[in-house]
C-alpha cells in the first residue's frame, strides 16, 4: 500500500474510534451538521474521518447543497 497525499483519507485509527461510537449516536451526528450555506442543520455525505488531538473531525459535503461541511466529534 502506498501512502496517499490526499488529506481526505480516513486513517485506520480514526475509523476505529469512529466505530467505537454507538451506531445510534453516529447517525445523529451525521444528520446534525451545521451548513453555513443552508443556514441550519444538514446531513453530511461523502465524509472522511480524521483524528485530531482530542476529537474526531468529520469533513464532507452537505447533502442539501453540496458545499463542504465539517463536524468535530469530541471524545467524551
Ligand atoms: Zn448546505
Amino acid at each position: 500500500m502506498s501512502r496517499s497525499e490526499n488529506e481526505n483519507v480516513t486513517s485506520f485509527k480514526a475509523l476505529q474510534l469512529w466505530r467505537s461510537i454507538p451506531q445510534q449516536y453516529r447517525d445523529k451526528l451525521v444528520r446534525n451538521v451545521f451548513c453555513g450555506n443552508c443556514g441550519g442543520a444538514v446531513e453530511i455525505v461523502d465524509y472522511s474521518i480524521r483524528e485530531e488531538k482530542y476529537a474526531l473531525l468529520l469533513t464532507g459535503k452537505c447533502r442539501t447543497c453540496g458545499k463542504p461541511v465539517a463536524r468535530v466529534v469530541e471524545n467524551e
